[in-house]
């Protein structure tokens, strides 16, 4: 990290993004804070035209400053979609400040909107990593997770209605089945007695017919099984 001067109010720091640079010291709003500087570029030379890196500032139609020299401590400002800096650009002069367009609080990012172009070219196609696109990101997160936990607990719900009424015509089959089946071919006289359903002197009956009803083929099976 570059060594820095106490009179400057920032330093470079990590931020959530890479590098940033932070303020220090309360910067005022509308203070000059740092100079965005390099080598100028002369697009009508073609080995000036030629350089591609992200650091490039376009001043007007013909000269570009090259800010990717290490020097260029302005080349550390992070994007921002809602900043606390802007660029402020003198053509004339062919110089780059940037400036506090709010008051910036010591620890606070010092940030800038690069603009369009920049922002179409680099930072649109892999997301805005700004904190109001952070930010808009996490809402609509929390959204979509608060839609998905809606749909499934209306999901639950439906399938819970689904079992209870599957429940009760299962319970309503058994019923009719108990109800309508002769009684001796499921129940033996084993299981008679936990039933003690309207019997009483009919529990003989019950019982003989429960011996008379076994399917005589199985009886011959069974017979015929080597033991
Ligand atoms: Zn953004």
């Amino acid at each position: 990290m570059p060594a820095i001067s106490s009179k400057k109010p920032y330093r470079v720091g990590r931020s959530h993004t890479g590098l940033g640079l932070f303020a220090i010291k309360p910067i005022k709003k509308g203070t000059k804070i740092v100079r965005y500087f390099g080598p100028l570029l002369d697009c009508k030379k073609k080995k000036d035209d030629a350089v591609e890196n992200k650091y490039l500032f376009e001043l007007n139609g013909r000269w570009t400053i090259d800010g990717s020299v290490r020097e260029n401590i302005a080349r550390y400002i992070n994007h921002a979609c809602k900043p606390n800096a802007e660029s402020d650009v003198r053509p004339r002069k062919r110089k780059v400040f940037i400036r506090a367009i709010k008051n910036i609080e010591p620890g606070e990012e010092i940030n800038y909107d690069y603009g369009t172009d920049y922002f179409k070219a680099y930072l649109k196609p892999s997301g805005c990593r700004c904190a109001a696109c952070e930010k808009k990101r996490k809402k609509k997160r929390a959204e979509a997770r608060a839609e998905r936990q809606r749909l499934k607990a209306k999901a639950e719900r439906k399938a819970l209605r689904k079992a209870e009424k599957q429940a009760a015509k299962a319970e309503e089959k058994l019923r009719h089945e108990l109800n309508g089946k002769s009684n001796g071919v499921k129940l033996n006289g084993k299981h008679l007695n936990g039933h003690g359903r309207k019997v009483g002197a009919g529990q003989m009956i019950v019982v003989e017919s429960g011996i008379s009803a076994r399917p005589k083929g199985k009886q011959g099976r069974e017979n015929r099984t080597p033991a």
